[in-house]
């Protein structure tokens, strides 16, 4: 439906295609037509849980959606999707029945609301904001500002993070959900806008308090759970902002196939020359990484999320820093043309733009290894000598994605993990249970049992490593090489979700993804992201890849897990030679 709305990207008529979309970056404006359309299909209802009336079922549908919306544009994700996600969850998770109530009927009206959490004074040092919420004539006495959230001068409500206690520490701060219409005219100000190098449509901007009352009920849970409730919360959405973020990689993607298929130099396609086809390759196998890595993070938030604090730091801390790389490395295919801002290939250079901030909103890379930091000794004490093979019952629909899923407790998220790691625990176990199936999928060398056999090694060093790691180097204070340990086992998290969702795929005939070079590519990605080897993907399984890529972008079907078809073509683009070989055709 989405889609079918969305219509053709490169129709030069199209109001929501990417000349469109471009024309509105240079504007600094959001793409009026494109928000119109999320209107349209109720984009805010899918945030809403069903059992409030919205339908929001599962997360997986959700970010897909939202990823949609990324992969036509990057702005119109962030800026009219995601916020209404980033408040929603606070509420889900620590709101009374009152509040649910209440903000589930202004997202089923199609009303907005912001998410005001950071201050400029203090970035993601959360415990340390100072808008101020003070007890006062019954109710609170707001005073201070907030200066860069998105949509908050045309929000209907706000969840505001503010201090309510002057001690110091993780007690101090509480959410407020707040409608505009309740405040009183005179005791707040809206501040300008802020203008940004990349989603230069998000509308960007700030509020500011002058001892204004709110009633005290407007408190979300109990005062001074504000801190938790984020940790816990904001899991649900370190997870979307990757998974979203995925539609912007596929769409840079999708152009630099195109370009390389219609450029010509030496009497070729540009996509004929070997080196080409590599970086085009790596981008897409990066990319699947990052999907196995965020769609397993999805399904654990349902099916554990007591583990959930630590699979969506690595989701949030991995994965954009993979399409990011993914996406410059495109740049260089595009030569010259990614430098141009208008054109046929223009929206290279905003994709990268738009991309980069994916690495620092929300929870920086920094803060998100923060939060993996504290927690490796004890997964690395109670988790990854795993005494004996864990029961696969529970497992299996962790890694078969598309399949359905309970709806998510919000309550049962934990701001820790208590040393459970089940996905890291399921390393080992994955060699001995694929041992054979890996060694019969193909003749030659058994080249995804070899990658395992180095990722055990680094997960048997890394387990030494952390667990002998000391309580002042898991802080903010960490020397560079402890923040390395945090990297080396979201490298390794990833891992494991790769190898599983290969082997769910094992029995589905038409898989791509079923193929000994898929997880040979992936797995080289990672061992290579981890530092044990180069990561270039050897030149069959470059060639591999390349010939999906190109099927896909001639069937018009996604680059993710899913490989779902886009829309009936009205527009070719430019001449498609002939794909060179056949690999299955997925689901
Ligand atoms: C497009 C956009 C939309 C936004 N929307 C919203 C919104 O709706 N609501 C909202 O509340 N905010 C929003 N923000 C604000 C955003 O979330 C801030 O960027 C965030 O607070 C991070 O602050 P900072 O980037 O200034 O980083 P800082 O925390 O100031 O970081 C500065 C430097 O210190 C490093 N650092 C930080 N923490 C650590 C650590 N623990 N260990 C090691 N190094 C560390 C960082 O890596 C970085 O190099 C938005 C920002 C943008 C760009």
């Amino acid at each position: 439906m989405l889609e079918h709305l969305l219509g053709e990207p490169w129709d030069p008529h199209n109001p929501v295609g990417l000349l469109a979309v471009l024309a509105a970056d240079e504007r600094a404006e959001p793409l009026a037509a494109g928000e119109r359309i999320l209107d349209e299909i109720g984009l805010r209802a899918h945030v809403v849980p069903a059992t409030l009336g919205g339908r929001l079922t599962g997360l997986d549908h959700l970010f897909q959606l939202l990823r949609a919306v990324c992969r036509r544009d990057p702005a119109l994700g962030f800026g009219y999707g995601l916020n209404s996600l980033m408040a929603g969850v606070n509420i889900w998770t620590s709101g009374s029945p009152g509040q649910q109530r209440a903000l589930a009927d202004l997202l089923l009206a199609g009303r907005q609301v912001a998410c005001a959490y950071h201050e400029l004074d203090h970035g993601n040092d959360l415990a340390r904001m100072d808008l101020s919420a003070t007890p006062g004539g019954g109710g609170w006495q707001l005073n201070g500002r907030k200066e860069m959230i998105t949509n908050i001068a045309r929000a209907d409500a706000i969840v505001l993070y503010a201090r309510t206690s002057t001690q110091p520490g993780s007690r101090s701060h509480s959410q407020f959900y707040l409608t505009r219409s309740e405040l009183e005219r005179h005791s707040y100000r809206m501040l300008p806008r802020y203008r940004t190098a990349g989603l230069r449509g998000v509308q960007l901007a700030g509020i500011e308090f002058f001892d204004s009352r709110v009633p005290a009920d407007r408190v979300v849970g109990r005062a001074g759970l504000g801190l938790e409730t984020a940790m816990r919360s904001f899991q649900i959405t370190r997870v979307a902002v990757p998974a979203m973020a995925i539609g912007a990689a596929d769409l840079a993607l999708r152009e630099g196939v195109r370009y390389a298929r219609g450029r010509r130099l030496y009497g070729r396609a540009v996509a004929d020359l070997p080196l080409v086809r590599s970086e085009l390759a790596t981008t897409f196998a990066d990319l699947l990484v990052a999907d196995c890595l965020t769609a397993v993070g999805t399904r654990m938030l349902h099916l554990r999320p007591h583990e959930g604090s630590t699979v969506a730091a690595a989701c949030k801390y991995l994965a954009p820093h993979l399409l990011i790389a993914g996406v410059r490395r495109l740049s260089s295919v595009l030569g010259s043309q990614f430098y141009l801002r208008s054109g046929e290939h223009g929206v290279l250079q905003k994709l990268v733009r738009d991309l980069q901030p994916t690495a620092f909103v929300h929870a920086s890379a920094a803060t998100c290894q923060l939060t993996l930091l504290p927690q490796l000794p004890l997964l690395a004490r109670r988790a990854w000598r795993p005494a004996s093979e864990p029961d696969p019952g529970p497992f299996s629909n962790l890694f078969r994605i598309g399949a359905a899923l309970p709806p998510v407790d919000f309550g049962a998220l934990t701001v820790g993990s208590a040393g459970a790691d089940s996905l890291v625990a399921a390393l080992p176990w994955a060699r001995d249970r694929y041992h054979e199936r890996l060694a019969r999928s193909r003749g030659g060398p058994n080249r995804p049992a070899e990658l395992i056999g180095v990722l055990l090694a680094e997960l048997a060093e890394l387990t030494d490593d952390c667990a002998g790691l000391r309580p002042n180097q898991t802080g903010a204070t960490a020397m560079p090489a402890a923040y390395r340990l945090a990297h080396r086992y979201a490298v390794l998290l990833a891992a494991s979700a790769c190898l599983h969702v290969w082997a769910e795929q094992l029995d589905d005939a038409a898989a791509f993804d079923r193929d000994e070079r898929w997880l040979t590519a992936v797995l080289t990605r990672l061992t290579g992201a981890a530092g044990r080897t180069t990561g270039a993907l050897p030149e069959d399984v470059a060639g591999y890849l390349f010939e999906e890529l190109t099927r896909r972008y001639e069937e018009d079907r996604t680059l993710d897990l899913l490989g779902a078809p886009l829309r009936p073509r009205a527009v070719a683009p430019a001449s498609c030679p002939a794909p060179t070989a056949a690999a299955g055709v997925r689901r």
